[in-house]
């Protein structure tokens, strides 16, 4: 439905986009996330065409967009600058794109439509007020609700969130793709909150340096990370990795020999690796391959705790539940473990990038 083939831009010397590939499906949500500087919005900008790439195509349903003016995209951006008018109400901020020739309700049906909507993002009882006198969260959801009040064939959202609180995100973020117009409607949604991206997105892309990295659901982004960098971009506390060599019978040998974990590498012994597992992953109770270390520092968070443990030189962190760390404390011996089926293994980072992943045999 979107359709982005090799798309490069650049400003002056920096290369925002970089042959940047990307394919939304018709009716999906999908997330880009990637970090600040990534090429996020120059992309969002480009499929809006309020940046001509440089080159590249942009289809919408299949049609290319060259030389097809931004109102005749149909589709709706919403910016991070918000792009509200201040003096307005936030009423009339919603009702704006209503009163375009091309969207134009008759006024009793476009008064109906704000206020669902308003309600919708829990700012029907701002509507009388100046933008200008909202709090950033909020103007953050009237720039919103502009771009949710009118059919579009397209949503395409820029960090939509990310100026309200932690709480009020939360919400918002379990409300967003219940709302009708949401589901109906093809929405690229922009984020540098990997916990957002998995939250909502059918699929994921991941971007970085104006390119997508890997495409996938959450659970192929998850399970199945192309490399170190996007196995680091999800999961907090982030995933360990710890560097060592591929044995003869396909394990994995740290340095100082002190972790021995049975990897199945598809590789040939002596190869350079990081092996990858997820502090969930780790446990101080469940079944599974044996590690022994000390504790080097506990940490309550919420309901479970991450004990970050010594294991030879490296330190490793795990996420237990609380009741499995009662009475740990700094230096005490630890035994830990790992199901093989939650390893993962990489190439080691070189000066070419982040090291891909390796498979199992
Ligand atoms: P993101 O939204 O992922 O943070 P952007 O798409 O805004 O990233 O920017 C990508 C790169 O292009 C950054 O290095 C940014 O500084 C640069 N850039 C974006 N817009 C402009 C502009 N109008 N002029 C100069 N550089 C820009
Ligand atoms: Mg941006």
């Amino acid at each position: 439905m979107i359709g982005l083939r090799g798309i490069s831009k650049s400003y002056g010397p920096v290369t925002a986009l970089d042959g940047l590939e990307l394919d939304v499906r018709e009716g999906e949500f999908f997330c880009l996330l990637g970090p600040s500087g990534a090429g996020k919005t120059t992309t969002l900008k480009t499929i809006a065409g309020l940046e001509r790439p440089d080159s590249g195509t942009v289809l919408l349903d299949g049609e290319d967009m060259a030389g097809v003016e931004p109102y005749d995209r149909g589709v709706a951006m919403c910016f991070e600058s918000f792009a509200l008018y201040p003096h307005k109400s936030a009423y009339d901020n919603l009702a704006s794109p209503l009163r375009s020739p091309r969207h134009r309700l008759p006024a009793a049906e476009a008064r109906d439509r704000v206020h669902a909507i308003a309600e919708l993002l829990g700012i029907g009882f701002l509507l009388d007020r100046p933008v200008g006198l909202l709090s950033n969260g909020q103007r953050q959801r009237v720039a919103l609700g502009r771009v949710l009040v009118r059919p579009a064939r397209a949503f395409l959202l820029d960090e939509p969130l990310s100026h309200l609180d932690a709480k009020l995100r939360q919400q918002m973020r379990a409300e967003l793709k219940a709302i009708g117009a949401v589901q109906r409607t093809t929405t690229l949604y922009v984020t540098h909150d990997s916990v957002e991206a998995l939250a909502l997105g059918d699929r994921t892309g991941v971007i970085r340096d104006g390119r997508i990295v890997q495409t996938g659901t959450r659970e192929e982004i998850w399970y199945e990370p192309r490399d170190t960098e996007v196995a680091r971009a999800f999961g907090r506390p982030r995933i360990n990795l710890l560097p060592g060599t591929v044995t003869e019978d396909g394990g994995f040998r740290s340095p100082d020999g002190k972790v021995e974990l049975p990897v199945r590498a598809a590789a040939p012994a002596g190869t350079e690796v990081l092996v990858g597992v997820r502090p969930r992953d780790l446990s101080l109770t469940a079944p599974g391959h044996e590690l022994t270390g000390s504790v080097y520092v506990t940490e309550v968070l919420g309901r479970s705790v991450e004990v970050t443990v010594r294991l030879g030189g490296q330190h490793v962190s795990l996420v237990a539940p609380r009741g499995d760390t009662a009475g740990l404390r700094p230096d005490d011996p630890v035994r830990l473990t790992v199901r093989p089926e939650n390893l993962l293994l990489f190439e080691a980072d070189g000066p070419e990038g982040p090291g891909r992943r390796i498979g199992k045999r």
